[in-house]
């Protein structure tokens, strides 16, 4: 009798499936006398997927083939099962069919998320949501979703997800876009709303952070500004960057002052890149926006007083960039040296 892989749930020696083939590859055991090779891979079918290792198996099977198997070996090991082919296996390949795999998806945290694993599951509060109509692809849903380590940004071709309520979300797609990790949730996603009072306060430290994922705080100091920072002009159309005082796209757009930081933070374990705009720099200089023109010439001296060598509580956004993670700082508040020297000292006892 064929089975299901969703029925296999205790130890076997004659299993007959059919399955297809979703990855295989060989390896070779070197011993005094005498070599042998073995198999392994996955395999799957409409109710799931599993792995197997094959003593024979036929060498012209490759990873999308269908196969017949008989008499497989089904054997747990701490707690997962696993198929065994041996010589008394029987495999046949089917020529022309096709099997609807059905995926398991790995539960990950969102500071995990990365476009090498690209189908997950991943559990989380929603906010921020717009709605959008698409001809083709009907409600677009767009927003953030937050989880205790981290937030990224998410669309919905056609699922409803719903402002400050907590899902998890079955099969969604994990890409990057521009320079960030963002979701995709789909009608093949299986969304699911759930209770949950997870801390969304996420405290971290450089070193911990390895994914480009927003809604990040972290507590450094300064320790350099880029010598660039200060007043930058923005075309008042397209809000672009302008070296000269026009806009080659808009040339009769007026101008708008704007600041612009960089710096680096270090926090102990590591530094960053971090760039910020006015709205987290104004507020540590006491200048506000209607000031800017007027102190052009004073902006660049207040920002290195009040923030080079200086320790700030940042709340940001980490890209990648060329490779590596940059830092968006959303907002920053100063913190005392002793906050942050008694943070150091609980990090070294923590390690030591
Ligand atoms: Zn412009």
């Amino acid at each position: 009798m064929i089975m299901k892989i969703s029925d296999l749930n205790s130890e076997n020696n004659n299993v007959s499936l059919k399955l297809k083939v979703l990855s295989v590859d060989k390896r070779e055991i070197k011993s005094e006398e005498k070599s042998k090779i073995y198999y392994y891979g996955l395999v799957g079918d409409e109710t799931g997927v599993i792995p197997f290792t094959a003593w024979e198996f036929p060498d012209v099977i490759k990873s999308g083939d269908v196969i017949e198997v008989k008499y497989a070996h089904l054997k747990e090991y701490r707690g997962k099962f696993r198929l065994y082919f041996d010589s008394r296996t029987e495999i046949m390949v089917k020529p022309g069919e096709n099997i609807e795999i059905k995926n398991t998806y790995k539960d990950l945290k969102i500071k995990d998320l990365n476009p090498v694993t690209p189908f997950v599951t991943v559990s989380g509060k929603v906010t921020n949501v717009t709605k959008r109509e698409n001809d083709k692809t009907g409600t677009i849903y767009s927003g953030y979703i937050e989880d205790d380590t981290g937030r990224v940004r998410f669309s919905s071709f056609g699922v409803p997800l719903e402002n400050n309520r907590f899902y998890r979300i079955e099969g969604a797609r994990v890409s990057m876009y521009s320079n960030r990790i963002e979701i995709t949730v789909s009608n093949k996603s299986v969304v699911k709303e759930i209770e949950s009072d997870m801390n969304l306060e996420r405290n971290y430290k450089i070193f911990d952070i390895k994914n480009p994922v927003g809604g990040i705080n972290i507590m450094g100091f300064i320790i350099t500004l880029g010598e660039k920072s200060g007043i930058i002009k923005r075309c008042s159309v397209c809000n672009k960057t302008i070296s000269l005082n026009v806009c080659p796209d808009h040339p009769d757009a007026g101008i708008n002052l704007d600041i612009f930081a960089y710096f680096t933070i270090d926090d102990g374990t590591g530094f960053v890149r971090a760039t910020a705009g006015k709205d987290a720099i104004l507020p540590l200089i006491n200048i506000n926006e209607n000031e800017i023109a007027r102190k052009a010439s004073i902006i660049y001296n207040e920002m290195y007083k009040k923030l080079y060598g200086h320790a700030f509580k940042f709340t940001g956004n980490f890209i990648k960039k060329d490779d590596e993670l940059d830092f968006q700082v959303i907002k920053a508040n100063s913190i005392t040296d002793d906050e942050i020297k008694i943070e150091m000292v609980e990090m070294e006892n923590e390690l030591s």
